[in-house]
């Protein structure tokens, strides 16, 4: 049978792979080597679901949205990632990968982060491990993201200025590399999405499975199948999406749809939208679709919400697209906006923008009276709240 998940080697189709430099080859092979054998551990499993459990507060629920599924005429369940610790899902991989780095034998971290999520991600597991954490993050985005630089310097890590380039999250990513180049015995590099050279890819979407795994017991109990109609996310780099979909992605008869950042529109040269926009090329030693001028420089990406603004897409998301697996819907900045409202309003649930393109899908796609729609809701809007001020000018 035809698998969407990786192949040995790391591919979804033609797109993934370990395209690195030399110099990186023995960090990846070691992770490649033990990441499955070391999750297939019977310890390491107990001790991954206990902190899931007892730390970040699993399993999240999933929720009937009754007012919103009277509005759009369709049965709409959130799941709620929005109330995992910290705030989103990203602790579910940040969770697995300190405890693959302590099984390796690492006591240093090292991370990259644009607007700071994953980077607070991060330093909050290494605070709970009492291992040493080193965040790489652009100059620009230090001084966009105050919070979380704060939140991360609370928490015990440094926070590195990458001063080169545009001094953006390409910059960081860069700086984090050449440290994991000088430090390959101690260190750790925990990437934050289903990005970057094979395993992380596969391994990220492993962590996040917990997402689908939990949806099919929670859907068999409250609707008497595993199985919904659609599951629907947003993909910045894709692992929220790529947990929400794991379990579904070898069953057909569960539509697949993504939705990503058109920010001020496709055609509008500031957008995020990777799949519709993007073309085949190598970011982050990963073969995937990515937004690249003519001549193959990687262009900057835009959109309201910045854990979205990612010039890149994981590599099963290039598959899920290419194969036509996946539906590939993009949402503007305003029609993610006014979703984000929505749900306030009608739900008491004010919603990360990220999770809020998700919800905004519901206007133009229209689903079935009896057709079950998961959205996975990936975090809450606190983080976002000065955005959601200026923007409606509350
Ligand atoms: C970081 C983030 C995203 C985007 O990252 P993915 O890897 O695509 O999931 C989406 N939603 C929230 C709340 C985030 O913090």
């Amino acid at each position: 049978m035809k698998s969407y998940h990786a192949d040995e080697r790391g591919y979804y189709g033609e797109f993934g792979g370990a395209f690195i430099p030399e110099m990186l080859y023995p960090n990846c092979e070691e992770l490649r080597q033990n990441y499955l054998g070391i999750m297939e551990e019977p310890s390491f499993k107990e001790e991954f679901h206990q902190l899931l459990k007892d730390y970040v507060g699993r399993p999240t629920p999933l929720y009937f949205a009754k007012r919103l599924s009277e509005k759009y005429n369709t049965k709409i369940y959130l799941k709620r990632e929005d109330l995992c610790h910290t705030g989103a899902h990203k602790v579910n991989n940040t969770i697995g990968q300190i405890l693959m780095a302590k099984r390796l034998g690492k006591n240093r971290i090292i991370a990259e982060t644009g607007a700071g999520q994953h980077g607070v991600a991060t330093a909050t597991v290494c605070a709970l491990m009492g291992i040493q954490c080193v965040v790489y993050m652009g100059e620009i985005d230090i001084a966009r993201q105050a919070p979380n630089v704060a939140r991360m310097k609370m928490l015990g890590a440094e926070v590195r200025p990458a001063t080169s380039g545009s001094k953006t999250l390409k910059d960081a990513t860069n700086e984090a590399i050449r440290d994991w180049i000088n430090n390959p015995v101690d260190t750790h590099y925990i990437i934050g999405s289903v990005v970057g050279p094979h395993p992380y890819p596969d391994m990220v979407a492993r962590f996040q499975s917990v997402i689908s795994e939990e949806m099919k017991n929670q859907l068999q109990e409250k609707e008497g199948r595993e199985n919904p109609n659609y599951v629907v996310a947003c993909v910045g780099g894709g692992s929220n999406a790529a947990g929400a979909f794991y379990h579904y992605l070898d069953v057909p008869e569960v539509g697949i749809i993504a939705v990503e950042a058109a920010g001020k529109g496709i055609d509008s040269g500031k957008s995020a939208a990777t799949s519709a926009l993007g073309k085949v090329g190598i970011i982050h030693g990963s073969k995937t679709l990515l937004m690249q001028t003519q001549d193959g420089q990687i262009t900057e990406p835009y959109s309201i919400s910045a854990g979205l603004d990612y010039p890149g897409v994981g590599p099963m998301h290039a598959h899920l697209y290419t194969s036509g697996r996946g539906e590939f819907i993009s949402i503007t900045d305003d029609d993610a906006m006014k979703a984000g409202l929505e749900l306030c309003k009608l739900e008491g649930i004010i919603p990360a923008i990220e999770s809020s393109h998700a919800l905004a899908i519901f206007e133009d796609r229209k689903f079935n009276p009896d057709d079950i729609v998961v959205v996975n809701l990936s975090g809450r809007g606190d983080k976002d709240l000065q955005n959601y001020i200026d923007y409606f000018k509350l």
